[in-house]
């Protein structure tokens, strides 16, 4: 099939692929390749391929648009490219091209453009769906297996609970300090879809920890979807109009922070992705300064002491911690989460050998690959069997289920926490 697209998005990124110095270290990195073992899977084949696509030597075939998927955007190759080449950044801006001159599939337009980006609509679905939860058979906590019928997202993949009243709705859209406490800022919170659909106890735990330490907190009633997983899928047009619309309702705020590292990861990188005119530029360069996240704005900008962190009462519990690719890579943020963890009185932190090291998810990387991203995932739980650790700290949601699915998958009795979940000296 041939290609007419002027490449308009990978054009932004050409310079990128024409540096790769073909030394290979991106294969010795990269969790996909170290499965599969093929080239064109990994930054160095994929550059080839981009050189030769834009000098128009190769058209694109179907078998390169299936190898644009196997990447989990995780930068480990960008870490330790010698080149400096984003590997992520020019995979993504393809997949754009692509979809601007193909086009959707059915599924992921009804996912992509009617559904994520209209939060009262998705949020109608989920809580029709979370009325029938029940029929899935219960398991650990708040996770259950999936139905063989649902297998397509992922065969006898745990899955967590629905919560019945999205966070939104739970929360004012302005949350004061308590009376009497100097009121030190004014930060917005983006709850992210995960938080908001699924764990809104772990967003309540973030606002109240912020409002006890002087922050007064604003939810905007109209925020939606931070865009990665369609920005990552793609369809930059849907993207730019979420990035738009988040951009907008934050405006005038001290700070946006955000307990996600992939909506953490995302509304910093709105300029580089998604900017396409002098005035997106612009806005989004102004948006993303303000942006941080939780660990970052808790250690950096708030500067909290040791004491605010609190202790945990009774048997102390050793705990590990997994670095969210969207956090270690992507925001370079690897020492806050640790001073946190090592603040909090009554835990004992145990390091885990390859803290970074991806666990899999890529976000819809999962639920296409969910075999794959199964075999990556069970070198992590390698990984965390060696620390003997009782609990798995992670302050990414997505990580968060995917590795408690590998967990019970495991049959390993090992809870994953965010984080927040520590702070006040809980659980
Ligand atoms: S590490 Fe960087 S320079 Fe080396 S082959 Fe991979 S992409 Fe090219
Ligand atoms: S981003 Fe991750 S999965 Fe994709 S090529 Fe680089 S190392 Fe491999």
């Amino acid at each position: 099939m041939s290609f007419k697209s002027d490449f308009r998005e990978l054009m932004r990124f050409e310079d990128q692929a024409e540096k790769c110095l073909k030394c290979g270290l991106c294969l010795y990195y990269c969790p996909v390749f170290r499965e599969e073992h093929d080239e064109s899977l990994v930054a160095r084949g994929r550059n080839k391929l981009i050189t030769e696509l834009l000098s128009r030597q190769v058209d694109l075939t179907k078998e390169f648009d299936g190898n644009l998927g196997l990447c989990l955007a995780c930068k480990r190759c960008s870490m330790f490219c010698p080149a400096g080449i984003h590997a992520d950044q020019i995979m993504l801006a393809l997949r754009a091209d692509l979809v601007r001159e193909r086009g959707l599939s059915l599924p992921k337009k009804a996912a992509y453009r009617w559904l994520i980006p209209y939060r009262q609509r998705f949020a109608r679905l989920l809580k029709l769906a979370a009325k029938f939860q029940w029929f899935l058979p219960a398991y650990e906590g708040d996770f259950k297996r999936l139905p063989l019928f649902l297998s397509p997202l992922g065969k006898g993949r745990y899955v967590p609970h629905i919560a019945s009243t999205s966070l939104i709705d739970q929360v004012p859209s302005v949350v004061p300090p308590p009376p009497g406490t100097q009121v030190k800022m004014r930060v917005g919170f983006f709850v992210g879809c995960v938080f908001n659909f699924i764990w809104p106890e772990i967003g309540k735990t973030i606002i109240n920890f912020l409002v006890k330490n002087g922050i007064e907190v604003v939810i905007p009633k109209e925020q939606g979807c931070c865009g990665m997983p369609i920005s990552g899928a793609g369809d930059f047009e849907t993207a730019r109009f979420l990035a738009d619309n988040t951009v907008s309702v934050f405006n005038g705020l001290d700070f946006v922070v955000t307990g996600c590292a992939t909506c953490s990861s995302a509304l910093k990188h709105y300029q580089i992705y998604l900017a396409d005119t002098e005035e997106r530029v612009k806005s989004y360069g102004e948006f993303t300064a303000k942006v941080r996240d939780l660990t970052e704005f808790l250690v950096d900008d708030l500067k909290l002491p040791v004491s605010a962190y609190g202790t945990r009462h009774g048997e102390s519990l050793r705990i590990t911690y997994h670095d969210p690719c969207h956090l270690a890579r992507y925001q370079n943020i690897v020492k806050q989460p640790r001073k946190i963890l090592n603040s909090i009185g009554g835990l004992e932190f145990v390091e885990m050998e390859g803290a970074d090291d991806c666990c899999g998810m890529g976000g819809a990387f999962s639920i296409y690959h969910y075999q794959l991203s199964q075999r990556i995932a069970d070198r992590k739980i390698d990984l965390i069997k060696k620390t003997n650790a009782d609990i798995v700290v992670t302050t990414c949601p997505g990580c968060m289920i995917q590795l408690q699915d590998s967990l019970l998958r495991h049959k390993m009795p090992k809870k994953v926490l965010h984080l927040a979940q520590l702070l006040n000296g809980e659980p």
